[in-house]
């Protein structure tokens, strides 16, 4: 049956708290001031790590919607937004939970698919499961019990299949991990096999992932057991929005209906759903930029996230400055028309999360704020950015990284912005070089002592400053340290 996205979110919920499930809340998206290991909350399971890890835990069955963001650190969509139709940088994960063992694999798999078969009347035909194939490298063997509850539940054998990488599921590059089971969905019109799980082509999308929690990843990469079995499962809300909805994605679902709606107004154009290089597949996955980054932005700064140079602050502002320029260079809004998406996200998440609501004004002003601040810059930058365009030798892919630096150092225009504004020529930009004369700078000015030049890279934050959200672990007690709550 159709049903809108305050129905789905309440059926799953009520779906699984008549199963003896405690409803907890979705935690911020911005778990920062109280956990250091991550940029964003990443998965429903997050705010649950704790439990996870508490060695004396008891038996616990949690339901969950839970806003996240994947846009840094180990889960980051950042770069594959807008090019396919089932990543979002922001997105809800609805997900059930087993503590210390309160259900078994078995049960686990037979509520999901109970859920899915039953209760939403999907057609099981659509539908393929993956199971962990074993690894030599982990240690860990295949999981064939998971495999025999499919086939008792009765999904047909050439539609189970094991894989190795994709079925380990880890939430960051430390921390609780373990092999799990994909729950997919075929929307192409023919039957198949199983064999397009492995060719993945891109009308079939997972939906459904259950985590067997048993194993914790330390930072020297070793993987050791956990001292009790979880469940941990989550799943891709706007993709079962998009299923039950009958609709062919998530940008097509009620989430973004109005949203898109309000880009077409201030962009004159119709969002056909259309993928490529032309230009009408540039300008529709421009609308799905555009309307994913103000969902995630207007989230993010709700729950506490500023603009700025570092963290998920950096975060934010790449993706207004992003939506800034896309929107008014690709789909042709004028300069101040980003934050006038604020009301509209809120309008269709304010239901579901009523802190957005009452964030509005404050995040309308944000928005706006940094847009001002983002044309400044910009113009600034724009007209030398152009005139080192001339010096790109034609037919060259790439924006030389002397140039980069150059703008950066001495226009104080930040990569990111020359980034983007390559990207928009076509052009990628030379990060190697940038970096080697940033640091052959940064020797310079050492040696030069007090008359040294200082560079403002911070923001900019170079691969190496995401070690620091990963876990706190001390080797002396094997423990990890997380904040009380
Ligand atoms: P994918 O392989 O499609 O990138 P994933 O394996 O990275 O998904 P999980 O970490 O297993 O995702 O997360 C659980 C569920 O959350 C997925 O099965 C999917 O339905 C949903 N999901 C994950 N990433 C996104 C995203 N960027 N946008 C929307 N839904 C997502
Ligand atoms: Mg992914
Ligand atoms: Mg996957
Ligand atoms: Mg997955």
């Amino acid at each position: 049956p159709y049903l809108s996205q305050h129905e789905l979110r309440t059926s799953f919920v009520d779906y699984f708290k008549a199963q003896d499930h405690e409803h907890v809340p979705s935690w911020s998206v911005v778990p920062a001031e109280n956990d250091g290991s991550l940029l964003f909350t990443n998965a429903g399971m997050n705010q649950f790590k704790p439990l996870i890890l508490d060695p004396n835990g008891v038996k616990r069955k949690i339901v969950s919607v839970q806003k996240c963001i994947r846009a840094g650190g180990k889960h980051n969509d950042l770069d594959d937004v807008g090019s396919d139709l089932h990543h979002q940088t922001f997105f809800e994960m609805l997900g059930n939970w087993s503590f210390n063992n309160a259900y078994s694999k078995e049960e686990a798999c037979k509520m999901a698919w109970d859920y899915l078969c039953d209760t939403l009347k999907i057609d099981a035909d659509r539908l393929y499961v993956s199971y962990f194939a074993g690894s030599e490298e982990l240690g860990i063997s295949a999981d064939f019990e998971c495999r025999d509850v499919w086939k008792k539940i009765g999904v047909p054998d050439g539609k189970i299949l094991p894989f190795e990488k994709d079925n380990f599921w880890e939430m960051g590059a430390s921390g609780p991990c373990g092999p799990c089971t994909e729950i997919h969905y075929d929307r192409s019109e023919k039957k198949r096999d199983a064999a397009i799980l492995v060719n993945r082509d891109d009308s079939v999308v997972e939906l459904w992932n259950l985590v067997f929690m048993s194993n914790l990843r330390l930072p020297s990469g070793q993987v050791k057991k956990l001292h009790s079995e979880h469940i941990d499962t989550g799943m891709g809300f706007e993709r079962l929005l998009s299923v039950v909805q009958n609709v062919p994605s998530n940008f097509d679902t009620d989430v973004f209906a109005p949203i898109f709606q309000r880009i077409s107004e201030l962009s004159k154009l119709q969002y056909g759903g259309r993928i490529g290089k032309d230009l009408a597949g540039l300008q529709d996955s421009t609308f799905r930029v555009v309307a994913d980054h103000l969902r995630a932005v207007t989230v993010a700064i709700a729950d506490g996230a500023k603009p700025a140079g570092t963290d998920s602050g950096f975060i934010v502002r790449k993706m207004l400055r992003r939506a800034c320029l896309q929107s008014t260079r690709i789909l042709n809004f004028e300069r101040s028309s980003i934050s006038e998406l604020v009301p509209v996200v809120v309008r269709t998440l304010g239901e579901a999360y009523p802190k957005l609501r009452r964030a509005e004004k404050y995040v309308i002003q944000t928005v706006e704020d940094e847009e001002k601040q983002f044309w400044k810059v910009v113009d600034k930058g724009a007209k030398t950015f152009e005139n080192m365009l001339k010096d790109v030798p034609s037919g060259s892919k790439s924006f030389p990284g002397k140039f980069l630096f150059a703008l950066h150092d001495t226009y104080g225009v930040s990569v990111e912005i020359t980034t983007e504004l390559a990207r928009i020529q076509g052009l990628s930009v030379d990060l190697e070089e940038y970096e080697r004369l940033r640091n052959q700078a940064k020797e310079a000015s050492k040696k030069s002592s007090s008359f040294g030049l200082s560079l403002s890279i911070s923001d900019f934050p170079t691969h190496s400053d995401n070690a620091k959200y990963e876990y706190d672990y001390d080797f002396a007690t094997d423990k990890y340290h997380f904040p009380k709550t």
